[in-house]
């Protein structure tokens, strides 16, 4: 078996028309496949059919992200077989033709049923705005019934396969799809490109049904400059997390239809009934929280409502904490929380688009979720609570958000790259716009800010805040390093300009997030990246020995006076790093020429001969942030390689 056969090219392609647009899918959901025939190693023909992965995103799915199966083993655990949930995935795994594919999809025997070689999925918001209404099957039956087979919402598994085989089955020949109302819609095809031209086609006529076309959720804007204090924010952050038991990334999400919405007692009450699918639930929760105030009512409603329905049907259900993962209140407007900032950007755009069903629904007689029933079961299934767990993130600081000042390069890249590597969610910051592009990263935001300007440190704290929900970990590591002069020759300007920057901006810096580091979730923490100066002044550095000697005695009043609210805060002096912008290789040389050494001698002029890199310092702030530090502050840790001018 070797090449990629075109039609899974084809698939390939068409998959991505379909995952580009936001309101078709969501998050992963949705999903393809094609039936063909492979050769075998033994020269015999084999029948296989290419099924997108569980979890991968249809947008920017590549082969690798589909999975081969044997057809003719699925065609035998189509129904009558009825596959348990527990064995489902078992039984896909053993029909892999490529043991390194990713899980199959939990629909995929849903495809099988379906005969035709090109089967099209997706969650079409059109859908359910028709369908989460009263008789919203009927509804679909009369729009749709000539083109399309109608099933009543079942739970995914074998309930779903069962229903849609048995609906296929009795169709009368000319449907190009199927669609299961509270679900979604499936369509079929002799190719890719034939399933996606009737999925288009189906989905223009539902659109044209909907009583406002228009009324889409639109992209997010800029955050809203004047909104709430970040500080009030990050502390109901806090809160929710405590609630969670473990720490949550909290977006926040306004725009005019947020506002609009969430001004309207009908549709804001309309939330209440349920998500627009059950699926939603895994990530959204059954419902959302209304209002910033109720967060101990909510968590106690959702414990009776888990406690009620294990009782009734799953008795040995892992119950999940129970925060909220939406919350609508009239001034904040959406904020959405999750392990990461991407699950948060995809729990906000799975509401924004609920919002545009929810108001569909309303207008056409009411929002009344077609899968309501299922929410529970679909919410505690076995399957997907463990793709829930394979989801979470396993890096350490999962859920923290960090602020790197000087992030653009050097030790604060470093620091920055660390703090992501963990699992943190990070704002770099920097003078230089190079720190808006340094990262590739969903859980990254690169802001160029003037740290001697206070409004602006200001307003990026407040964007840090909507994006990511607080500040737990504080890294400053911006600074500058001034040619250097004896004091005879000081230029004043260079004096008060190292100042400035080096202390008079970490005075400001620490004044305006005290109170969100007192509300950092589980507790703040600061790493300054100080200097061996600090202790250790140089000849002909006064303005930097004496600026990192008074960023650092300002530290120690700051971990002295912020003790109270639990925050960490120490200090790194590092010495000799070579591996930033200010050592270029000429310098380098020119300075071990000077001293009658190598170059690589002259980087390990240390007791320990040891070479110190800007890693090497992004390792100690990521231990200052761990539980190694947990029970300190105050410190000052010399990273240096050891100095006999320190010790
Ligand atoms: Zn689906």
């Amino acid at each position: 078996m070797t090449g990629i056969p075109e039609d899974l090219a084809e698939l390939v392609r068409v998959t991505r028309v379909i995952g580009a647009d936001p309101s078709l899918v969501l998050g992963g959901g949705g999903n393809s496949s094609v039936k063909t025939t492979l050769t075998d190693i033994t020269g015999e023909p084999m029948r296989v059919i290419y099924i997108k992965g569980s979890g991968h995103d249809m947008a920017t799915i590549t082969t690798a992200g589909f999975a081969p199966l044997r057809l003719d083993r699925l065609e035998r655990l189509l129904p009558p077989v009825m596959v348990e949930d527990e064995r489902l995935l078992d039984e896909l795994r053993g029909a892999l033709v490529d043991q390194s594919a990713p899980d199959p999809s939990v629909e995929t025997l849903l495809h099988v049923a379906l005969p035709d070689a090109a089967v099209v999925h997706s969650h079409a918001d059109s859908l359910q705005g028709l369908g989460d209404t009263p008789d919203g099957s009927g509804r679909i039956r009369s729009l749709l019934g000539d083109l399309v087979v109608v099933v009543d919402y079942a739970m995914p598994g074998p309930d779903l396969t069962a229903a849609c085989q048995a609906a296929w089955r009795a169709r009368r020949g000319d449907e190009v799809g199927l669609v299961v109302v509270g679900h979604g819609l499936f369509t079929v095809g002799a190719t890719p490109a034939e399933a996606l031209e009737r999925h288009l086609a189906v989905v223009a006529r539902a659109t044209a049904a909907l009583p406002d076309p228009t009324n889409r959720a639109t992209q997010p804007d800029q955050p809203d400059p004047t909104g709430p204090d970040p500080a009030e924010l990050a502390r109901f952050r806090k809160a929710v997390c405590a609630v969670a038991g473990r720490p949550l990334v909290m977006n926040r999400h306004t725009d005019e239809t947020v506002r609009a919405f969430i001004a309207d007692p009908e549709l804001l009450a309309a939330t209440a009934r349920g998500p627009v699918t059950p699926d939603h639930a895994t990530r959204t929760k059954p419902t959302p929280m209304t209002g910033r105030n109720d967060l101990d009512d909510y968590s106690s409603r959702y414990q009776a409502y888990v406690a009620e329905n294990r009782v009734r049907r799953h008795q040995d259900v892992v119950a999940p904490d129970p925060a909220p993962r939406v919350v609508l209140d009239p001034d904040w407007g959406l904020l959405s929380l999750a392990d990461t900032a991407p699950a948060a950007a995809t729990v906000r755009d799975i509401y924004r688009h609920t919002m545009s069903v929810i108001r569909w629904a309303t207008a056409l007689g009411g929002y009344e979720p077609a899968g309501l029933a299922h929410t529970f079961d679909l919410e505690f299934w076995g399957f997907q609570q463990g793709k829930a767990r394979r989801a979470r993130p396993a890096g350490d600081l999962a859920g923290q958000v960090a602020l790197v000042t000087g992030a653009a390069s050097g030790i604060g890249r470093a620091c920055a790259a660390r703090l992501l590597a963990a699992g943190a969610s990070v704002v770099g910051w920097d003078l230089s716009d190079k720190v808006e592009t340094v990262f590739d990263d969903p859980g990254y935001l690169g802001l160029t800010v003037d740290i001697t300007d206070p409004a602006a440190m200001r307003d990026a704290l407040a964007r840090q805040v909507d994006s990511f929900g607080g500040l737990d970990i504080l890294v400053p590591a911006a600074g500058i390093f001034p040619v250097g002069a004896d004091i005879a020759d000081l230029d004043k300007t260079v004096w008060r300009k190292t100042m400035a920057v080096n202390v008079d901006a970490a005075m400001e810096l620490y004044h305006l997030a005290h109170p969100l580091l007192a509300a950092a979730v589980p507790y703040g923490r600061v790493a300054l990246i100080a200097s061996k100066n600090a202790l250790a002044p140089g000849p002909g550095a006064a303005a930097y020995s004496v600026s990192k000697a008074g960023v650092t005695q300002l530290t120690r009043v700051a971990a002295l006076e912020w003790a109270a609210d639990g925050i960490r805060v120490n200090m790194i002096h590092p010495d000799g790093v070579f591996d930033t912008g200010l050592w270029t290789s000429e310098l380098l040389e020119t300075r071990a020429a000077h001293y009658g050494m190598t170059v690589d001698a002259y980087k390990r002029r240390n007791l320990l001969h040891a070479e110190i890199t800007s890693a090497t310092v992004a390792e100690m702030v990521y231990a200052m942030c761990g539980p190694a530090f947990a029970s300190t502050t105050g410190a000052q840790v010399p990273l240096d390689g050891g100095s006999d001018r320190i010790i």
